[in-house]
């Protein structure tokens, strides 16, 4: 895995520690934490998945 995305993947998590649901605010910590996620996050190889497989 690219390491930008591997970083977008732990920044993802983190953002859980804060907001364990991907509601409007766990977004809006992502943002403020990195706020090239978006590009980052297209860069998954399966981008409809989430991070945790759920
Ligand atoms: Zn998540």
């Amino acid at each position: 895995m690219p390491r930008h995305i591997a970083e977008y993947v732990v920044v993802h998590e983190l953002a859980h520690l804060k907001e364990p649901r991907h509601t409007p605010a766990f977004w809006r910590h992502l943002e403020r934490a990195m706020p090239d996620y978006e590009q980052r996050k297209a860069g998954l190889a399966r981008p409809a998945i989430e991070v945790e497989g759920v």
